[in-house]
């Protein structure tokens, strides 16, 4: 897409959240049940949903293309470098982000003004995955079957090892293996290109789409959607301001890149992941990003988005941390230093588990608050739980598009580190 058609896209999709919110807050205006109101959430909806399918469609295609394609162009020496960087990056990250949202946590305190009581025996419990299964979950048994059930960890997993094996042969001393190595690396850049074509048309929907996600959320919810939970909200994104201005900024300006251009760089990958709360379906336009905004070599955004998208979620890493202490304060039982290591160790490995898909990190805090002892069958605890659901649409746009965010700041960094930068795209 040209520059100029890109910038244009860009500002529809800036109009459409705009006017999402502006024209949601006025139809919240209006009785719950009022014809209008009922009819225009009732439109809304299938468009919203649309989009979120249409990026979905692609998700599984682009990690696969762009794995095996990214992962196989790069050679198996520097694959060990790209790969050793990355995930040390997403390691030190998450451990920032632990660190962040603990502290903002016990600072502002959220939950300390509730005195919760009564029935809340409404809240169903939901299961959470043991921290085994998902490490075991890790290994598709069948990779096809993976596909098919959208296992993203499995397909990454299988991805990355067929890849490094292409790496290999072509890089074969043998001619004929080496030969036939480089057609299959030739047919996967093609159905790379293909599925960046794809992305690219399925972005032209995406002010609709932006709008009526957008629309929805505040329709529903109106400016209340900030109301009763306003203090757990403003420490969430608190917590993730931070870690986006301080750390990802220092990790951008110590590599010696302009943090003001990375954010401007950032911000369209950024505003889907707002709008579509998903990591996953984000993916297309991240990497559209990487490659065409940020000059970044597809042998590391390839490799390091896809196993972003999935394991680093420094937002949803964040948001555990406060709400374990919302709700530990809500029904008045403060966590002890066994729990508050609980919360640290189970909050990373839960955010590394977490599918990027919406909602995710609502289900890992079951696993988080187990582990600090806050059981579900506690009415309390469950009240307290259900009403951090219910503003879960919120804090999931914040802690999504953090977790882009610092996939993209990784990528960037290293990027930059390994010399796989076009710096014409940064002058
Ligand atoms: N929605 C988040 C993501 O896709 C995951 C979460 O719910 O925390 O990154």
């Amino acid at each position: 897409m040209a520059d100029r058609r890109r910038k244009q896209l860009l500002m529809f999709i800036l109009l459409g959240l705009i006017l999402g919110g502006i024209c949601g807050i006025i139809f919240a205006q209006m009785p719950q049940d009022h014809s209008a109101r009922v009819l225009a959430i009732k439109i809304a909806d299938p468009l919203g949903i649309l989009f979120v399918n249409l990026l979905k469609m692609i998700v599984t295609p682009v990690i696969i293309f762009t794995l095996i394609n990214g992962v196989a162009s790069i050679s198996p020496s520097k694959l060990g470098n790209v790969g050793v960087k990355i995930v040390a990056y997403y390691m030190i990250t998450s451990v920032f982000a632990i660190v962040i949202g603990l502290l903002i946590g016990y600072l502002m305190n959220p939950g300390a003004d509730l005195t919760l009581a009564g029935d809340a025996a409404a809240v169903a419990k939901k299961e959470a995955p043991s921290l085994i299964s998902i490490f075991l979950g890790i290994v598709p048994t069948n990779p096809f079957a993976a596909i098919v059930k959208n296992d993203v960890l499995a397909i990454i997993f299988f991805s990355v090892l067929f890849g490094l094996a292409l790496s290999f042969i072509k890089e074969s001393k043998d001619s004929l293996i080496r030969s036939s190595g480089e057609v299959v690396d030739k047919f996967f850049e093609g159905c790379t290109h293909i599925i960046i074509l794809v992305v690219g048309w399925v972005m032209l929907y995406a002010p609709i789409g932006v709008f009526a996600l957008i629309f929805k959320v505040f329709a529903e919810n109106g400016a209340d959607a900030f109301g009763s939970l306003l203090h757990i909200t403003a420490t969430v994104y608190l917590g993730l301001a931070i870690q986006i201005l301080v750390v990802y900024t220092a990790f951008v300006a110590f590599s010696g890149l302009s943090p003001l251009l990375f954010f401007k760089k950032a911000f369209r990958a950024w505003l889907t992941a707002f709008v579509t709360r998903s990591s996953g379906a984000t993916l297309p336009v991240s990497t559209s990003v990487a490659e065409h905004q940020m000059g970044i070599s597809k042998g590391v955004y390839g490799f390091t988005l896809p196993l972003g998208a999935t394991i680093n979620m420094d937002g949803t890493t964040i948001y555990l941390g406060i709400c374990a202490i919302f709700i530990a304060n809500a029904v008045g039982i403060p966590l002890g230093f066994d729990q508050i290591i609980a919360v640290i160790l189970t909050a990373v490995l839960a955010s590394i588990g977490a599918a990027g898909v919406p909602g995710a990190g609502a289900i890992m805090l079951i696993m988080v608050l187990e582990s600090a002892g806050l059981d579900l069958t506690n009415p309390q605890v469950a009240l307290a739980y259900a009403m951090i659901l219910g503003i879960d649409a919120l804090l999931d746009m914040g802690r999504t598009s953090a977790n882009i965010v610092g996939d993209l700041c990784g990528t960037a960094v290293v990027a930059k580190n390994t010399n796989s930068m076009d710096m014409s795209k940064w002058q």
